[in-house]
Order: structure tokens, then sequence, then C-alpha cells
């Protein structure tokens, strides 16, 4: 494959940057799409981080949020009483 043009390549990294934001509690870049929206102020942050921060407290999220938790940021534990609670 010949090497893309310049500005198909500068169009790329855009849309990367566009997906990424800044979590709050750890400083960090994620994925837009994998991060939870939490606060009033609606920003978002690392499924991991706001498990930190709120603990049982995310079960209190809004459904549409709490589906982006991973077994791996919050463990067994509170992964099944998310999907337990998600049913009830
Ligand atoms: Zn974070």
């Amino acid at each position: 494959m010949p090497p893309l043009k310049p500005h198909l390549r500068s169009m790329m990294k855009a849309d990367q940057v566009r997906r990424l934001c800044l979590c709050p509690v750890c400083g960090k870049l994620g994925d837009e799409r994998e991060m939870v929206r939490v606060g009033p102020m609606g920003c978002l942050a690392h499924d991991r981080c706001v498990f930190e921060q709120l603990g049982e407290g995310i079960l209190n999220l809004p459904q549409e949020q709490r589906v982006k938790f991973t077994l791996a940021a919050v463990g067994p534990d509170m992964m099944r009483r998310l999907v337990a609670d998600a049913k009830g």
C-alpha cells in the first residue's frame, strides 16, 4: 500500500484525538466511548477510577453508564451486583 497522503493522516489523527478525553481522577487520557459519565458536570472518567471514587455508589448511576463498567475494573462481586440490579 502507498503511504497515506498528509491530509488523510492528519484527519485520522484528529479523529483519534476527538475520541480521547482526560480523566479527572487519574489525569490520564482515555477513550470517551469506554469512559463513564458521572457528576453534575457530566465529566468522563475511567470505569476503574469512578469505582475507586464512588465504590458502591456506582450502583446508583443510570443504566447506560453502569453497562460501561468492566469486570477488570470493579471485580467479580461488584460486577455481579451491577448485573443483578439491572435485571431487577
Ligand atoms: Zn482515570
